[in-house]
């Protein structure tokens, strides 16, 4: 009799707006690598690192090959969690840090979710809340709790309150990274090679923890980013050398997860998306740690499609459908508008964002995915617009000083350039002169974004400032 009792109840309000459990409403799991190139995986070409794990996770849902992060890691967490080009993003004081620095007003995934019962988990790198040594070169923290991801929507946070380093070695006298559980420092310096195998335990734990109810967990690798860590069981075993050896045992942290699901009896209410905040990082110092963009152009901090063309597989069984690969436009941007609305959760009303919802494309009730544009920034800026099969390469100077520390890997661009991206993925025939009006509509889109998003000598008529007193200075006046 109660059972038939909550049977009508369930009829009467029909589980909306409040999703109900056990019903449709679905966990997500974001797995996030750092720098890990769109040629890193077995399922993406690579033919000597070997990942298995993630190659049955890309045969049992859709393996996405124009799937969009940022160029650069703390600019790529803000637009994740965000659904917004970073140059929108607010931060505190109205500033724009080259590492985006998450204003508390920005709504978040977690944030999103938390009224539809979710409980949010992260493990891993945040990398949103400025502070650390980057700026400083050397030491830790600390950390402003208000920008932490305990007070950004996140109940757990276990992991790196910063990146890791910039070197290819840990250096003995430089930076090195704490590791924190939600506010409290665990270690200063924690041992990078064990941080992969931490993770992943954490994870599990996370997921056996919150089996019973929604959960939104933010696995955020801190590898593959230099220095490079691994640990004992998987040194030394791929022919790709460390590199190789760091992307395979984030390819195991994948099955644990994955496996994990299954034992709890969550793997067909949860969508698991797995993907990379940016290309790989490829610079003359770091020689073989950094990873592989082919058969894409550029690398990690260049707007080239190997700067931010990353892998993008989306696993959900019984949902999604097997076996599919999709060269479809998408990005991390709408992971935030996607996974909202599959929990009935409301969007922000008060603010413009740029992802889009997926939902309908993914669980094949729709034929196209609703993305056919994506903007491609170097900081604060726009640098190309893709419409479709076009992408449009404005013109810039080498080295952009108004690019920060991103500009050293920028090269000249002396007329705008048109790449046909279905037949050229690796950007190696400029089609310009013979699509005049492509280019002249393109160049008319290029406008539309400086006027609404931004640019880097221009505020957008969307832009987010939070705060009261000047906004963001221009970063610099070059346009021939
Ligand atoms: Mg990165």
């Amino acid at each position: 009799m109660q059972r038939l009792g909550q049977g009508l109840l369930l009829l009467v309000l029909g589980c909306l707006p409040v999703p109900c459990r056990g019903q449709e409403t679905p966990n997500f799991v974001v797995i996030f690598a750092d720098d890990l190139g769109f040629g890193d995986l077995a399922a993406y070409g690579n033919r000597h690192i070997r990942t298995p794990n993630l190659d049955r996770m890309a045969r049992e849902g859709i393996r996405l090959t124009s799937f969009y992060a940022q160029n650069v890691c703390g600019p790529s967490r803000a637009a994740l969690l965000t659904g917004s080009y970073p140059i929108r993003v607010g931060e505190p004081g109205n500033a724009k840090n080259a590492h985006t620095v998450l204003h508390p007003d920005e709504r978040t995934i977690a944030e999103v979710l938390k009224p539809q019962g979710y409980v949010g988990g992260l493990i891993g790198k945040w990398h949103l809340a400025g502070g650390g040594g980057h700026e400083r070169g050397r030491g830790t923290g600390p950390y402003n709790p208000d920008l932490m991801p305990n007070s950004q929507g996140f109940e757990y946070f276990f992991g790196t309150p910063s990146h890791n380093g910039t070197t290819r070695e840990v250096q003995p006298g430089g930076w090195k990274t704490e590791l924190m559980r939600n506010e409290e420092v665990l270690e200063s310096p924690t041992d990078l090679d064990l941080l992969t195998r931490r993770y992943t335990q954490e994870a599990v734990a996370f997921l056996e923890r919150n089996r019973d109810r929604p959960f939104f967990l933010y696995l955020a690798h801190t590898m593959p980013h230099v220095p490079l860590g691994v640990s004992p069981m998987f040194k030394g075993r791929s022919v790709r050398g460390l590199y190789g050896d760091v992307v395979e045992e984030l390819d195991w942290s994948v099955g644990e997860v994955l496996g994990t699901l299954v034992r709890l009896g969550l793997d067909d209410r949860t969508l698991v998306v797995f993907t990379s905040d940016n290309g790989p990082w490829i610079e003359g110092h770091l020689g073989d740690h950094g990873g592989s963009a082919e058969p894409l152009r550029g690398f990690k901090m260049s707007t080239w499609e190997g700067g931010l063309r990353v892998p993008g597989i989306f696993r959900w069984p019984g949902r999604i459908a097997p076996g599919q690969t999709s060269d479809q436009i998408a990005s991390t941007l709408d992971l935030l508008p996607t996974f909202a609305a599959l929990a009935g959760a409301g969007l922000p009303a008060d603010r413009p964002i740029d992802g889009l919802d997926l939902g309908p494309w993914l669980l094949g009730d729709s034929a196209r995915s609703p993305r056919q544009r994506f903007y491609y920034f170097a900081f604060t800026h726009l640098q190309a617009v893709r419409d479709g099969r076009w992408k449009l390469v404005l013109e810039r100077p080498e080295n952009p000083p108004w690019t920060s520390w991103y500009g050293r890997m920028i090269d000249a661009v002396t007329a705008p350039q048109l790449y046909d991206l279905e037949l050229d993925w690796g950007e190696s025939r400029n089609v310009a002169a013979q699509n005049d009006d492509v280019v002249a509509r393109l160049m008319r889109l290029a406008e539309s974004v400086r006027a609404e998003i931004g640019d880097f000598d221009r505020i957008g008529s969307d832009a987010r400032f939070f705060d009261t007193g000047a906004v963001r200075p221009r970063m610099g006046a070059w346009r021939k």
